[in-house]
């Protein structure tokens, strides 16, 4: 070998070794990962997910926060949860306010007279019972109505269209959705006497999406609403082609309680060492009015129920599980926000939350801090076989859960396919009928792995449990 050559194969072999140094995956421990195998391959027959969100959507159906309804929901899963033979299962309530739906239509009045579908949006303000009338101002977005002078606006019925896409981490809603999210409060802002938006969905139904805003500090209340998209075209195209001002017929009836009761469900599985901090997955009971709730969230719940009771079944994790079934998401996080307060500063093993429906999960996320490393890569390979792709190591998602995770609390984000998500999200076609069982199932699968892997070893019960 000559000089030249050795020196070219020293290069060869130490910039490979070089180069695997600085992306070095943490080593996989096989033997752990055998160990979660047999619970994995179980739960893809499960049947606990499928029943829980089956007599949760038809025993009680729709649950809107701080309702009778919601307080159905929790008595019911109370039930289930101590049928199923879970641990300290218990509610801790807090108060809300509540803002309930009445009446509500529309219908273009000049220059093509016909009715519209719509919904109100969570905090609209009411009419007056006989509704309003005004010509309607169009956009393209929330930014070209905050360029507009205030002039342009006044006393009219904003409208606001978007393009929101199909995708299948459902990144469309972050920045599409400000049109509901930010569009009354600027609307209100420049005087507006009303606010109708393109319903945040990707569907062709006449089905308006309905959703959560709040109106910003100083912003005064005015009634705001999302047209179904077929009807949203349909005013794009009136706006487009009228010579003459375009006026609507408005009328969204509602009216908001104070300090109405809603309150969080717990339930625990008993750790081994008593002293460990939770793992704590959850989901949230609540649900919009129109539909039963059952991909958003009644599936997120029976997940992780299904998920911490086959561990449960299978003996004793190191570590407790701590579920979690948060009161009041849909209306602004005040169960996450109660959670937080109450427990937020004490330690959790990893916090997670199950709210995108019900479609197979396809990608892992972990954010449990470099010392762990070993450890989010024993969960990347033991959810690989069922079709799970390493995330990132520095990130974890979930609403309620998003203030904690923000405060800088451990988490893991498994991430469902939201391709069809916002066909369906907030609208009476939220029923049980659109879960399909098998993805459902791999979901419940992915959860028990995820449970198995971070409970530090199950260990098999001697005798009877119990
Ligand atoms: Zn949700
Ligand atoms: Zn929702």
């Amino acid at each position: 070998m000559t000089k030249f050559l050795a020196a070219a194969f020293l290069a060869a072999v130490a910039l490979p070794a070089l180069a695997q140094t600085a992306a070095a995956p943490a080593p996989v421990d096989l033997a752990a990962l055998e160990r979660v195998r047999p619970l994995r391959e179980a739960a893809l027959t499960d049947d606990y997910a499928w029943d829980f969100t089956e007599d949760l959507t038809t025993e009680v159906g729709p649950r809107p926060a701080g309702t009778a309804a919601e307080a159905r929901g929790r008595d019911w899963a109370v039930r289930r949860l101590r049928a199923m033979d879970f641990a300290n299962v218990r509610v801790e309530p807090f108060t809300m306010p509540v803002w309930v739906r009445g009446a509500e239509s529309a219908s273009i009045t000049a220059p093509y007279p016909q009715p519209l579908v719509l919904a109100a949006l969570g905090n609209s303000a009411s009419t007056a019972p006989q509704g309003l009338e005004a010509e309607v101002v169009g956009f393209a977005s929330v930014e070209a109505l905050r360029a507009a002078p205030a002039g342009q606006v006044r006393g009219k019925i904003v409208y606001i269209t978007h393009a929101m896409p199909r995708t299948q981490d459902g990144s469309g809603y972050g920045a599409f959705g400000a049109a509901r999210r930010q569009g009354p409060t600027v609307a209100s802002q420049k005087g507006a006497a009303a606010i109708v938006i393109r319903s945040i969905g990707t569907d062709w139904h006449r089905n308006p999406h309905t959703g959560v805003q709040t109106f910003g500090e100083g912003a005064q209340p005015i009634p705001a609403a999302a047209l179904a998209n077929p009807d949203a075209d349909q005013l794009d195209r009136i706006l487009q082609r009228s010579r003459q001002p375009v006026r609507m017929r408005l009328t969204l009836l509602s009216r908001t309680l104070p300090n109405q009761a809603s309150g969080n469900v717990i339930a625990e599985v008993p750790g081994r060492d008593r002293a460990a901090p939770p793992i704590l997955v959850s989901c949230h009971l609540d649900s919009w009015d129109q539909g039963t709730g059952a991909i958003d969230d009644a599936a997120g719940c029976g997940i992780v129920t299904a998920a911490a009771k086959r561990i449960m079944d299978a003996g004793r994790p190191l570590r407790p599980i701590r579920i979690v079934f948060f009161g009041a998401e849909e209306v602004g996080l005040f169960g996450g926000l109660d959670y937080r307060a109450k427990w937020g500063k004490t330690p959790h093993y990893a916090i997670a939350e199950s709210d995108f429906g019900a479609d197979r999960i396809w990608k892992v996320d972990s954010r449990l801090g470099a010392d762990r490393a070993v450890e989010a890569r024993l969960l990347q390979k033991a959810l690989e076989p069922l079709g799970i792709a390493p995330g990132s190591l520095n990130e974890a998602n979930g609403s309620d859960i998003g203030p904690m995770l923000a405060d800088g609390l451990p988490g893991i984000g498994l991430s469902q396919d939201g391709t069809r998500y916002f066909d369906l999200h907030h609208t009476p076609d939220d029923t049980l009928d659109k879960i399909d069982k098998a993805q459902l199932r791999q979901n419940v699968a992915a959860w028990t792995t995820m449970l198995a892997v971070l409970s530090g070893g199950i260990e098999q019960p001697r005798g009877k449990r119990r």
